[in-house]
């Protein structure tokens, strides 16, 4: 129905999923936890938080999630993964734990904990001319790179040395870093234009 107001899904599996949902309420959204796949027919789109990428594999898939997730992607649902979530978004994950799967959908290989032990976490302003001029001040927290674009993706951000940490393809949307955690929400309210523009 046009202009009716959509729900927004937080996979919460796992990770930091009620600072999402914290956030899109502030922008005004209904936003609702999504733990069962009966919850996905409910929603215009869905964030994956941040977390730990290998649990989050095993709980979507020991909860009957992981198919109805991908057959949703596949069918342009618009998902907007962070840290954890990019991981669970790309096609192909480098230094991933044994037997560790994704949704996929992002054509993009991600490289976990890909900063090392000596800079685990560490903060820095990003130049992201998508969500507008002013600097983002970024949060990374053992934060997976983007090692190899696909044809189909399109980079978003660069750290300084040019490794990317945000792409972006059709209706899905990843970032290395947390928005969800900073108070910037335009990254938020760039997805929420994808799920309007869907819907
Ligand atoms: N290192 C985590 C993983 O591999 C991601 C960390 C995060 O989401 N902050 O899933």
């Amino acid at each position: 129905m046009a202009g009716r107001a959509q729900k927004v899904g937080v996979l919460a599996l796992q990770g930091d999923f009620r600072e999402h949902l914290a956030v899109l309420r502030g922008l005004g959204t209904d936003a609702v936890p999504v733990r069962r796949p009966a919850e996905l027919e409910e929603i215009g789109g869905l964030v994956i938080p941040g977390g730990e990428s290998s649990v989050m594999d095993k709980l979507s898939r020991s909860f009957g999630l992981a198919e109805p997730l991908r057959a949703a992607i596949a069918g342009g649902l618009p998902v907007y993964g962070t840290c954890a979530g990019l991981i669970m978004l790309a096609d192909r994950i480098i230094d991933g734990i044994a037997g560790q799967q994704t949704l996929g959908g992002l054509d993009v290989a991600v490289r976990r904990n890909a900063f090392g032990s000596q800079l685990d976490s560490f903060e820095t302003d990003l130049h992201i001319p998508a969500v507008g001029d002013a600097p983002m001040h970024a949060v990374f927290i053992r934060a997976p790179i983007v090692e190899e674009v696909g044809g189909g993706a399109t980079p978003l951000a660069q750290v300084a040395d040019g490794r990317v940490v945000a792409v972006e393809q059709g209706n899905l949307l990843g970032t290395s870093f947390h928005p969800e955690i900073t108070g910037d929400t335009r990254f938020h309210e760039y997805f929420l234009a994808k799920v309007r523009a869907a819907g």
